[in-house]
């Protein structure tokens, strides 16, 4: 998924923060699929009524805001692992403005598309945290943390409730997710400590709590913005992000043009792709539309 830039970039140990964004949710994705065939039908489902939705074209100014209930667990190996209740509150905070388009940096979208920068009407309530003392030093993109056996703990009542494990992860990894229609103990998103929320253990680039707003975003059936193809075949079944050829990684200057998108080129501030926290601000209204019918079609137990 993430290209390794040439040269210059230390690869990151577990508890360092990562130098360039890195998601493991493609990866985790391909293992999932191999082991539940269902997965895929389910997930061609949901790409079958998305279609559906779309040609509907749903006022998405108007429908229903809804909340989902939270749950974190805090799995630790270290005291600092064991973030502050006040970190916690933090990220929910950050994913409710980044969902409900309330977060001031989105006046920084280019001009051309300011205009698709959409509300989602999704927002996000803490309802429980779980903290769990683990002997792992980290965990990897493999489910570890989601089974007691391995360290971690089971979700918390997963078909009504969104659970995100909050954890040392190695391998750079900033966090992974897993998409709609997948087995049900495994469901939800797991983070790094080291970005998570805005204040205690986060770190820049990735203090603002946009790891959490990209991995939720897949969980509610969002792709990266490239397709997840090294070249420009690849696509995120969104027509309104441009294609692109690769993850954009930094805080780059607008346009970055690739795959004959100019002249406003890839959409590099939306959150679906490897940007700094600084750097992504917006989802799009498909984007939107995705993931209102992600809880309309198949997590509907979360509303
Ligand atoms: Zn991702």
């Amino acid at each position: 998924m993430a290209k390794k830039r040439a040269g210059s970039r230390k690869q990151a140990g577990p508890a360092e923060t990562p130098l360039h964004r890195m998601c493991g949710t493609m990866a985790a994705h391909m293992m999932l699929l191999e082991r539940f065939p269902s997965f895929r039908d389910n997930q061609m489902r949901l790409e079958g009524a998305t279609d559906k939705k779309r040609q509907a074209a749903d006022d998405l100014a108007r429908v229903k805001v809804v909340t989902i209930n939270t749950v974190v667990h805090v799995v630790a190996n270290t005291d600092e692992q064991d973030i502050s209740q006040a970190q916690i509150n933090s990220q929910i905070a950050a994913l409710n403005k980044d969902f409900r388009a309330t977060n001031p940096d989105r006046a920084k979208t280019p001009a051309p598309w300011k205009g698709l920068v959409t509300d989602s009407r999704i927002q996000f309530k803490l309802v429980k945290v779980n903290r769990i003392r683990t002997a792992k030093a980290s965990f990897s993109h493999d489910d570890g943390v989601k089974k007691g056996a391995s360290g971690g703990v089971a979700p918390f009542q997963p078909r009504t409730h969104l659970n995100i494990w909050v954890c040392p992860l190695g391998g750079g990894l900033l966090g992974y997710a897993q998409f709609p229609g997948g087995p049900i103990n495994t469901d939800g998103v797991v983070i790094n400590y080291r970005a998570f929320g805005t204040t205690g253990t986060a770190q820049a680039p990735f203090d603002k709590g946009r790891t959490t707003t990209h991995e939720v975003g897949h969980f509610l059936n969002l792709r990266h913005i490239w397709g997840d193809t090294p070249d420009c075949s690849g696509s995120d079944l969104v027509a309104d992000t441009p294609n692109c050829a690769g993850p954009n990684f930094g805080t780059p200057a607008f346009p970055v043009v690739t795959c004959n998108n100019g002249p406003n080129g890839d959409m590099f501030v939306n959150y679906m792709d490897y940007t700094d926290d600084a750097g992504m601000f917006m989802f799009t209204t498909q984007q939107v539309l995705r993931m209102r019918t992600t809880l309309e079609i198949m997590r509907r137990g979360l509303i």
